[in-house]
């Protein structure tokens, strides 16, 4: 009976060692991404158990997935292995100091052949919270309807669900994902957004948070970067300012934040603690290279401003 059960697509990275114009012979460093696995090892890391479904190939990138998910804790014994297709890969590299170029070999391949079929029976529906993002809808059709599917059960059973509208214009366009989007984050009781994704699925300009509420969800989560975050619930709007830390990787930081939002919720702490935790476990994030490597564990929480948010 895991806390949280989060659906996606994770693939395997390959990050380059030294800035500058990767060659032949050049270091590089591999692990593994996802935004919903980020968000797994994140509650881990926090104290709470985590469930990730996807499908990956059935190759060394899908093994090395695996493993470092196991190894992080996350329940893994559901995952899909697809002997046809590849895991997908992400190269990164730090081309100048200021400049990160990142390609993607993604389309086709294992994880966005992700279906309804790859839910387990009885999973979702015993967890407490259903995490999922406006990513997987992007990959196709199918994994789309994975997405919907797993709502739909977690629904029926009164499992919290948990949106983040993760807008990726490498993937659709805003035309195309924003009535996508809309309509996820209308089936949702918490949804996480940037101002720009609020804008898009909204259409509002202003009271980003009561916009997205107006759309279904009970509660709206605005994520602003190392301006910090607000929460706008039915009762009241709750804001916190980021907690000053040297950027280091800005990636992961919003997963990481959603991971520290939604340990609150499984604390039952009140919005503006949750809304702490979350911003204390993105700033770990953004101060740490990596997408999920440099989470916060529980006992870290008392870290930067002094300020206890274990509880
Ligand atoms: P996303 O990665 O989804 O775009 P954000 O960049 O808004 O999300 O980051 C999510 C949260 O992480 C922010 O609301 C903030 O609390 C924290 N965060 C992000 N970047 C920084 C930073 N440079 N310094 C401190 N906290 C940060």
């Amino acid at each position: 009976m895991p806390d949280l059960v989060t659906l996606g697509e994770a693939m395997l990275v390959v990050r380059g060692g030294v800035p500058g114009r990767p060659v032949p012979g050049s270091p590089a460093v591999l692990s593994f991404a996802g935004a919903e696995a980020t968000v797994a090892i994140g509650v881990c890391r926090l104290g709470h158990s985590a469930t990730w479904l996807g499908r990956l190939g059935t190759d060394t990138g899908g093994d090395l997935v695996v493993d470092g998910l196991r190894g992080a804790g996350v329940d893994v014994t559901a995952v899909t292995r697809d002997p046809d297709r590849a895991t997908g890969l992400l190269l990164r590299h730090q081309r100048t100091a200021d400049r990160v170029v990142v390609d993607y070999y993604r389309d086709g391949l294992a994880g966005s052949r992700l279906g309804p079929e790859q839910l387990p029976d009885g999973t979702i529906e015993s967890a407490r919270i259903l995490h999922v993002t406006g990513i997987t809808p992007a990959l196709g059709d199918s994994a789309r309807a994975a997405v919907h599917e797993a709502i739909g059960r977690a629904r029926r059973a009164g499992v919290t669900v948990s949106f983040d509208v993760n807008y990726r214009s490498r993937l659709w366009a805003p035309d195309r994902a924003g009535p996508v989007l809309r309509e996820l984050a209308g089936r949702a009781d918490l949804v996480f957004a940037g101002a720009d994704e609020a804008e898009l699925i909204t259409g509002a300009r202003d009271d980003l948070g009561s916009a997205l509420r107006k759309l279904g969800p009970g509660e709206a989560v605005l994520k602003r970067g190392a301006a910090g975050a607000a929460v706008v619930t039915a009762d009241a709007t709750v804001e916190t300012a980021a907690v000053p830390v040297t950027q280091v990787d800005p990636v992961g930081a919003g997963d990481a934040f959603v991971a520290g939002y939604l340990s609150g919720v499984l604390d039952g702490l009140a919005p503006a603690q949750r809304l702490h935790r979350a911003a204390v476990c993105g700033a770990f994030a953004a101060s740490t290279a990596g997408d999920w490597e440099g989470l916060a564990t529980r006992a870290e929480l008392l870290s930067f401003d002094g300020q206890d948010v274990r509880r």
